[in-house]
């Protein structure tokens, strides 16, 4: 027999490191961003096309390349970064394994410009499939462009894999924003489908973040350092208030390179701990230098965790740093001499009262009223009485099902989270009385013949107004109400985009939204029943809930709105509701298609049948 071990070829060696280099569109850009770093740029400019599965374009205006160096950069292991096993323990350069642009090239068409200044002529090269297409002198700036077009042309079970659009845009715009915070000198802008997303200034730190993360970051950041021996600290906290209504923004780099940390970032919410919710997010951008030396950087190229030798420490030096910025930004006043004075600042109206949002159940309101949509569904009626209510139970034969109505979508409920109550069939009669108990202001309490109800207020809200939203959404009806005064809102570009994207959404369930310049919009009217004070910070919150939704739930743009809007606008636990508001939340409740669970699969009610308190009491 034969030998059958042979070497494979350069093109298929590469495209299996392009595996490993090159996940999703994002990971490119940040290759080449990385590079464009590297090379000096003091200015970067990105242009994508279809979420960056049609083009991703870096140009620079950093060194540039000799013709050679051009032509070998797309080799593998070809770098200008490293010469000697010794440099890998002091890197400080973003690349160094001279991987990226042999991969990239591998799996997409790619086409680079470049010039030196000292140079009169650039070079262009074409390569396609790791195959040099074309090479020839050409005139253009000094730096370097490259293109990547098609990615994963050639390889369709790559390509088949990539998500949609919109969500590779939101990985874009990360992965863009991740490197541009880090690097506020660096003047920095992004296209998508022709379209100026960032237009990032060189700036200070604080300056950069709130260009990025919208113009109300301004006062809500306090600056963070600390130096000692081991570990330089800098970068900026959210202030504890802000914790709980705005996104968790949460950045840590090294040496100016994002990483995870799950460790970290433990100790930066060990630091807030008892100043926010449970459930609240603290936002940090926090940049760590250490010695190069005494961190293990490059365990994998596409991985962002970073090991540290002396972790421990460190733990306990951030937390103590950031304790102390929490601190003194409570004893020092507010004014603020870290932004530059060019920011557009706007004021939030210091008048307003800020409340809790209210209940209003809509009693007209009765998303069956369609006998089409109704189909067999029992529905009380408005009124919430108990007459009503009784013949609602009283329809012994009445099962939990998931019904498959026209037009309304109903989400299902996820295994295992949401067995339903077998009881809940058994449920005959209903109330012996009319009393509700309002349980920690969390849950109501009412009796049942067969038991006792429990109801978890908020999850059953959303619910309520999750169908609502989502009857609105599709039959384009919403209603809407006018604000008193029409509120002038700033997004982030990233929230811009989704918004954007979601504009007609967000008008059918019944706000009255228009673009007002690049990233402001003017509110005229929202949705009934949602009496948010301030409409910037109610959508913000609602946007961030769908980005969350984008990756873990639901692709449906229409679902996402509706579900999103509902868990934002729903009461919040620890509000006090009046004897009519339980009656109208349960009410309601039972109204809905789907009442057993809330929109993100979790129960929204338990009945403890006598048998089971009985059952409590043997001993
Ligand atoms: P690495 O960055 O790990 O060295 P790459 O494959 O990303 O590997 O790049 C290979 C080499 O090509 C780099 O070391 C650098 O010398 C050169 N290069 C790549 N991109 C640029 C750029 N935008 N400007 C100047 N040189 C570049
Ligand atoms: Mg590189």
């Amino acid at each position: 027999m034969s030998d059958i071990i042979h070497v494979l070829p350069d093109s298929v060696a590469n495209q299996i490191a392009a595996g490993e280099v090159v996940q999703r569109p994002a990971s490119a850009l940040k290759e080449l961003l990385e590079n464009a770093i590297d090379a000096g740029a003091s200015d970067i400019k990105v242009i994508v096309k279809q979420g960056g599965k049609a083009l991703i374009q870096v140009i620079d205006n950093g060194c540039g390349m000799s013709e050679t160096d051009a032509r070998l950069s797309f080799e593998r292991h070809a770098t200008s970064k490293i010469k000697t096993t010794n440099d890998l323990f002091c890197i400080l350069t973003m690349g160094f394994r001279g991987e990226a642009l042999a991969s990239i090239a591998a799996v997409a068409q790619v086409e680079m410009k470049s010039k030196r200044v000292e140079d009169e002529l650039g070079t262009c090269i074409t390569v396609e499939g790791s195959k040099v297409k074309n090479q020839q002198p050409c005139g253009c700036q000094n730096g370097t462009s490259v293109s990547v077009k098609n990615l994963f042309y050639n390889v369709p079970a790559r390509r088949n894999f990539l998500k949609s659009n919109s969500v590779e845009t939101r990985h874009i715009l990360e992965e863009f924003q991740r490197i541009a915070i880090i690097n506020p000198g660096i003047a920095c802008s992004l296209f998508h489908n022709d379209k100026l997303v960032f237009q990032l200034p060189a700036s200070n730190q604080k300056t950069r973040i709130v260009n990025i993360m919208g113009s109300n970051y301004s006062e809500r950041l306090v600056s963070i350092e600390e130096e000692t021996e081991m570990i330089k600290i800098k970068g900026f906290i959210g202030k504890p208030q802000y914790a709980r209504k705005t996104r968790g923004e949460q950045y840590f780099f090294t040496n100016s390179r994002y990483m995870k940390h799950p460790y970290f970032h433990h100790a930066v919410e060990n630091a807030f701990e008892e100043l926010i919710p449970d459930n609240a997010f603290p936002t940090y951008f926090i940049n760590l230098e250490v010695d190069p030396k005494t961190i293990d950087v490059n365990i994998h190229p596409t991985k962002t965790e970073i090991n540290f030798q002396h972790q421990q420490v460190i733990y306990a030096i951030i937390k103590s740093a950031v304790k102390k910025a929490i601190g003194s930004h409570s004893l020092t006043p507010s004014i603020d001499f870290d932004v530059e004075q060019a920011i557009p600042f706007t004021h939030p109206d210091k008048n307003k009262i800020i409340s809790q949002p209210v209940v209003r159940v809509d009693p007209d309101y009765n998303p069956f009223d369609n006998p089409n949509v109704a189909g067999n569904r029992i529905y009380p009626g408005s009124k919430g009485n108990r007459e009503q209510w009784e013949k609602l139970y009283d329809m012994g034969d009445r099962k939990p099902t998931t019904p498959n109505d026209p037009g309304l979508v109903v989400d299902h409920p996820q295994p295992g989270q949401t067995e339903i109550d077998p009881e809940w069939s058994q449920v005959q009669h209903l109330l012996k009385n009319d009393n509700f108990i309002l349980f920690h202001n969390r849950y109501v309490i009412t009796n049942i013949k067969s038991g006792l109800l429990i109801v978890d207020i908020q999850r059953a809200h959303e619910r309520i107004l999750y169908e609502k939203y989502l009857e609105m959404i599709n039959n384009k009806k919403g209603s809407s109400q006018q604000l008193l005064f029409p509120q002038t809102v700033e997004f982030s570009p990233n929230d811009t985009e989704i918004l954007l994207e979601i504009i007609n959404e967000v008008r059918a369930s019944g706000f009255e939204i228009n673009e007002f310049g690049k990233y402001t919009f003017i509110i005229d009217g929202a949705p009934e029943g949602i009496h948010e004070q301030d409409m910037s910070e109610f959508l913000e919150s609602v946007i961030e809930n769908y980005k969350k939704n984008i990756n873990d739930l639901t692709q449906d743009k229409k679902i996402n709105f509706a579900r999103s809007l509902a868990k934002n606008s729903a009461i919040k636990k620890e509000t006090r509701l009046s004897e009519e508001e339980m009656n109208n939340i349960i009410d309601e409740l039972f109204a809905c298609q789907a009442p057993e669970v809330s929109p993100d699969g979790k129960r929204t009610h338990i009945i403890l049948n006598f048998g089971d308190i009985e059952a409590q009491f043997k001993n």
